[in-house]
């Protein structure tokens, strides 16, 4: 008998949400660059440019469950593999060109994230102009925590944002300092891409991103949000 597929399809990748059985179905995964001002100047850029995009692919995500240790294996061709601890919005309904004083009403909820990045990698296709898709887009190099519903996840725009390496805090600031809020964010974006329901918007990360190695503990926090841990090994 035939089959319907030459082979088996990779499986739907799906969120825990906080307070519910059924799971957030994942589309895309967005991401934001250089939205905080202090982490735009180390890395070396400075004054307010628009917002600009990358994506990360499905498989980037390592679902990490409340209260649980997630890991991340150490990747390939990379010496430096770089932390950013990130606020997620998480997209329940979709749609395009939607302004950002409508943009609250697509979010289904919100989750902590890591949009883990091989720097060197990274450096060295910024500096030849091209993609960043190898620093940015490899096998789990998006963990991230339950997604919490609107409703429960208090004013996440006013929300302390932190991250600790083995007990020690590397990165720490306030949502409130987003150079583009999640509103003004979604607005850019849905004028490029029409936004999916089970799409995930990184929305930046603050100053203070740095190198982990093999043995590393991340503990990412974000106030009114289950804190996400994840060993790298
Ligand atoms: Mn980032």
């Amino acid at each position: 008998m035939a089959s319907e597929y030459v082979f088996t399809p990779q499986p739907l990748v799906s969120i825990p949400v906080v307070g519910q059985a059924a799971r957030f179905p994942l589309h895309r995964i967005y991401c934001v660059g250089r939205n905080y001002e202090e982490h735009a100047k180390e890395m070396g850029f400075t004054g307010r440019e628009p917002p600009f995009f990358f994506m990360k692919p499905a498989d980037a995500v390592v679902v990490v469950d409340a209260g649980a240790t997630g890991t991340m294996a150490y990747p390939t061709l990379t010496k430096n593999l770089h932390h950013e601890i990130e606020l997620v919005a998480a997209i329940g309904t979709g749609g395009k060109n939607i302004k950002a004083a409508d943009a609250y009403k697509h979010i289904f909820g919100y989750a902590v994230g890591l949009d883990m990045t091989r720097r060197d990698l990274q450096n060295d296709m910024k500096k030849q102009g091209r993609p960043w898709d190898i620093g940015k887009s490899f096998e789990q190099s998006a963990p991230i925590g339950p997604i919490v519903p609107v409703a429960k996840a208090g004013d996440v725009e006013k929300a302390e944002i932190s991250l600790k390496v083995a007990g020690v805090d590397r990165q720490r600031s306030n949502v409130s300092k987003l150079i583009w809020n999640i509103g003004e964010t979604i607005e850019h974006l849905s004028a490029a891409w029409e936004l999916q329901p089970g799409d995930l918007i990184f929305t930046g990360t603050p100053e203070g991103v740095a190198a982990v190695v093999a043995g590393d503990t991340l503990v990412g926090e974000i106030t009114g949000l289950p804190a996400l841990t994840v060993k790298v090994v």
